[in-house]
């Protein structure tokens, strides 16, 4: 299938009001393009360079996502335009955002990319340490910083009811701590397991390769 009939395809299976955020990366930016003209305005990079790459030649109006792990050191690079970091893995780093993001004279939104699945391969903090960091946050702590929800990516296995299980986790998250302050985003679901984070809860979901086809790592 083109690119066109992927979009459309993974658009009709999106309920109202689910987010879609078209994972690029690796893809060129005349693929980007491509999807940019069938309506899209929300893209998600994973790495810095490549993100500092593209967007300048591609339109303005994209709406940055950055959704892998982001060392404190760059974050200067992306701090004037990203419109979302959905990889806030750490204290450290969310100070980080906080500080490039008052230089800047903005608010950066972010998630905090909290680690549900079994496998310790992913980034993420742990659920104590995201409840600790939401609530100096709701005190006032990182004043240029909205955190607008949750992200997290489940354990990469054919197990449904594992993956199910970490989602419902991350959305039991989600509804306690929309409580003490409202935040809008759960982000969780990829190309091969979007149903069912969307049946589990999410309202954000990050599709890369049932859009753009497989990433080629070798180029
Ligand atoms: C690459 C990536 C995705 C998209 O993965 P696909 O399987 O290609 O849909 C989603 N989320 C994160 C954090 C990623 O790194």
């Amino acid at each position: 299938m083109s690119i066109q009939e992927n979009y459309q395809s993974i658009k009709n299976q999106l309920p109202e009001g689910v987010q879609l955020v078209a994972v690029s990366k690796t893809h060129p930016a005349p693929a980007i393009q491509e999807v940019y003209d069938l309506g899209q305005k929300v893209f998600g990079e994973n790495k810095v360079q490549e993100l500092m790459e593209k967007s300048p030649i591609l339109p303005q109006d994209i709406q940055w996502h950055l959704i892998g792990h982001l060392q404190t050191n760059k974050v200067k690079y992306i701090a004037p335009f990203i419109d979302t970091i959905q990889s806030v893995d750490s204290e450290k780093l969310l100070a980080d955002i906080n500080k490039e993001a008052g230089k800047n004279n903005r608010t950066i939104k972010v998630l905090l990319q909290v680690k549900i699945a079994a496998e310790d391969t992913k980034f993420g903090l742990e659920i104590s340490e995201a409840k600790n960091l939401f609530q100096e946050y709701r005190e006032g702590k990182f004043p240029n910083v909205e955190i607008t929800g949750l992200m997290g990516m489940a354990t990469f296995t054919d197990d449904e009811e594992q993956v199910k299980k970490e989602f419902l986790t991350l959305k039991g998250l989600f509804d306690e701590l929309n409580q003490l302050k409202t935040i809008k985003t759960l982000s969780m679901g990829m190309s091969d397991d979007f149903p069912l984070a969307i049946e589990c809860g999410a309202n954000s979901v990050r599709v890369g390769s049932a859009i753009f086809g497989r990433r080629d790592y070798s180029k």
